[in-house]
């Protein structure tokens, strides 16, 4: 039976998975190399202004997310987000149809985050830099001048494939092979206070064939208030560009937002690089479970991408691992 459980990575999965393990009896630490839950369910906080600079908002389709998204929404940690929201394409601006319900964290993005984290077991400012697995124990060592004492019966690794990959070398060939498979991309991210910019007659847009994919007023979602706008590369111009230094960054992303008519002029702007924003396995295969070797792997990227997979990656895994 498995008792101690090391979970690297306090991203949606990380803390779905641990929060699960936890209610199951499972004694769970979580490592976290930032200095907050949450991962790129996130929020850009500064003085003046704050804003999500990562996932925008979720969606709920899949029956036990809904159910946990209703816990969310009556902790008071989500809501409903209905903007006005418009597409450009082919030079030009029309109304978006669709019906999907979006849901934002409340204040923050990073509000959920912080809501699953309360009660468990976490260590920021800890990157985990190798893992070792002697005598059926794993012992973990990080990259800070702290030393991680505990042994532990399973490890799950709930980060990014790329990063997955680099602990994963030499430990297990086909769980490297997997994360290997994984195709993420970039996301080049803006955060601007346009003083110049009158109010547009819509809250956010998806904009199509353009360097840029993706505009937000950050002040449209509950709870927040301000101007500031959250702009996103598109993945593919942003993968492609992606060692662009951010002053260059942000040129071809202002040349771009005043080709669609913004008044960049004075802007207050700020750049946020995601070197691994989306994408993963072309077919998800939801999370990956290796008993033998006591190793887990959850994680959008395994699932579909997006906050809803990584959120289901980390539960089934859990779940799974009662089994053994
Ligand atoms: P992460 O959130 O990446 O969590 C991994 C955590 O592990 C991070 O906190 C990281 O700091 C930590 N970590 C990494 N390596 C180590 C290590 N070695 N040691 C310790 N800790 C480590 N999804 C949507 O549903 N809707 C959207 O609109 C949307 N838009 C997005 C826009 C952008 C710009 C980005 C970046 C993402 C967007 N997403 C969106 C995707 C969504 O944010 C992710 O699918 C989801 O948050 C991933 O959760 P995760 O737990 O799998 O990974």
């Amino acid at each position: 039976a498995i008792h101690r459980v090391a979970v690297i990575g306090a991203g949606i999965s990380g803390l779905a998975c641990a929060r699960e393990l936890q209610s199951l009896g499972i004694s769970v630490d979580v490592f976290e190399k930032s200095r907050g839950p949450s991962g790129r369910m996130s929020t850009r906080r500064t003085q003046d202004w704050s804003a999500d600079h990562g996932a925008q908002y979720f969606t709920a389709r899949d029956p036990r997310f809904i159910e946990e998204v209703q816990s969310w929404l009556q902790a008071g940690t989500v809501a409903v987000w209905e903007p006005k929201l418009k597409v450009y394409e082919a030079k030009t601006w029309r109304d978006s149809h669709s019906q999907d319900i979006r849901y934002v964290g409340t204040p923050h993005m990073n509000s959920t985050g912080k809501y699953l984290a309360e009660g468990l077991s976490i260590q920021y400012e800890t990157t985990i830099s190798q893992l070792e697995r002697r005598e059926h124990q794993w012992h973990l060592q990080c990259s800070e001048a702290n030393e991680i004492t505990a042994l532990y019966d399973f490890v799950v690794l709930a980060i990014p494939a790329p990063q997955a990959s680099t602990l994963l070398k030499g430990l297990d060939s086909r769980a490297t092979d997997i994360a290997d498979a994984a195709q993420m991309k970039a996301c080049w991210t803006m955060m601007a206070h346009l003083p110049n910019q009158l109010n547009r007659d819509f809250d956010a847009a998806f904009i199509n064939q353009e360097i840029i994919s993706w505009i937000c007023q950050s002040g449209s979602k509950p709870m927040r208030q301000g101007s500031t706008w959250t702009i996103h590369g598109s993945p593919d111009w942003s993968q492609d560009h992606v060692e662009l230094s951010k002053e260059d960054a942000q040129y071809q992303m202002v040349q771009c937002l005043t080709s669609l008519g913004f008044n960049c002029e004075d802007a207050d702007i700020s750049m946020h690089r995601w070197r691994y924003a989306s994408g993963g396995l072309k077919n998800g295969i939801g999370y990956l479970l290796l008993p033998i070797i006591g190793l887990g792997l959850c994680g959008d990227w395994l699932n579909g991408g997006r906050v809803e997979g990584a959120w289901l990656s980390g539960f089934n895994l859990a779940l799974a691992l009662k089994q053994i």
